[in-house]
């Protein structure tokens, strides 16, 4: 039989870039799955963006993921745009299918996989509060909504932001979401299935920084996530477990975003394990 030396690329384009680990899970599971392909972690500034774009398309890159700051600046360089990705405003996976660029945004999707294979909820008829208005909170506000959520409520620093994101997510969905502007400490209501933590409160180096909230009204069962997973423990993580409530980490969401990314660039089933394994050996 003939060698086969060709190896198929994707990668990251951001900056910064240099600490985003999504590189050594999906190279750990290439490996896994025996594949001769590439992860290559890129810095592309933002007047290199289109160039960089021209690049891939010229060298037959499978896929690019999308990060701070090209998230939305990518768009109008892209063939096709998922619906979901469309509702969202943003795109973190890019997949060339022969030739054609199809933008997908596939961080809620991460967080709802976990929300259903980690902590076991089914998000339909839930009651969610979701911490933030930036593009995480978005992406798994959008997600929620499409799965079937039963009460979505928002609470940001930033009035205008939170409302344009409710605004934005009610036009496209047609779906009754609420908010509030955060003020002084947040009491997490007694009804409240599943809290979300989007902000970037807590992520490294502001490991100490913990979200204004109160826990002391919360329901016994109330599952609490974060989307920061560096460090995937946070402080409000902590609060939660030294409460006896069920926890969600911002690991989970990360894992499963590249999960279902190595499936829309490979078309084969990805090595969950593997590529767990070693994002967690590569941030414990
Ligand atoms: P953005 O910058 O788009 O949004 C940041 C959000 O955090 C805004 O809502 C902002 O509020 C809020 N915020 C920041 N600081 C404070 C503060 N001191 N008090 C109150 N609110 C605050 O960031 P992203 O949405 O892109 O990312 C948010 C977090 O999600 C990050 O930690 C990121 O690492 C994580 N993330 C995790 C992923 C995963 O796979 N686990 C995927 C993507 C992101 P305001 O509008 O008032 O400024």
């Amino acid at each position: 039989m003939a060698k086969n030396y060709k190896a198929e690329l994707t990668g990251v384009f951001g900056q910064p870039v240099a600490e985003n680990p999504t590189g050594v899970m999906q190279e750990a599971a290439f490996q896994a799955c025996g594949l001769d392909w590439r992860y290559l972690t890129m810095e592309v500034s933002p007047a290199n963006l289109a160039d960089a774009f021209r690049g891939l398309r010229a060298i037959g890159m499978k896929g690019v993921n999308l990060t701070i700051p090209h998230k939305v600046a990518v768009i109008p360089l892209l063939d096709e745009l998922s619906r979901e990705a469309a509702l969202i405003g943003a795109v973190n996976t890019v997949i060339n299918r022969d030739g054609k660029l199809i933008g997908e945004n596939t961080d809620g999707k991460g967080f709802l996989r976990g929300l259903r294979q980690d902590a076991g909820i089914n998000p339909q008829g839930k009651s969610v509060v979701i911490l933030g208005a930036g593009g995480a909170a978005r992406a798994i506000a959008a997600e929620l909504l499409l799965a079937g959520v039963a009460q979505l409520h928002i609470v940001n620093r930033s009035e205008e932001r939170g409302l344009a994101m409710v605004d934005h997510l009610k036009a496209g969905t047609g779906k009754e979401i609420t908010f509030e502007a955060w003020t002084g400490t947040y009491l997490v209501p007694s009804d409240v299935d599943v809290l979300v933590n989007a902000t970037s409160i807590g992520l490294y180096p502001n490991v100490n920084d913990m979200p204004d909230v109160s826990l002391a009204a919360a329901k016994g069962d109330l599952l609490v996530c974060d989307a920061v997973f560096n460090p995937p423990m946070t402080p409000l993580l902590a609060l939660a477990k030294d409460r006896g409530l069920p926890i969600l980490d911002g690991l989970s969401m990360l894992v499963y975003q590249g999960v279902i990314g190595f499936e829309r660039w490979t078309g084969q089933q990805a090595p969950e394990a593997a590529m767990k394994e070693a994002l967690r050996n590569a941030l414990l």
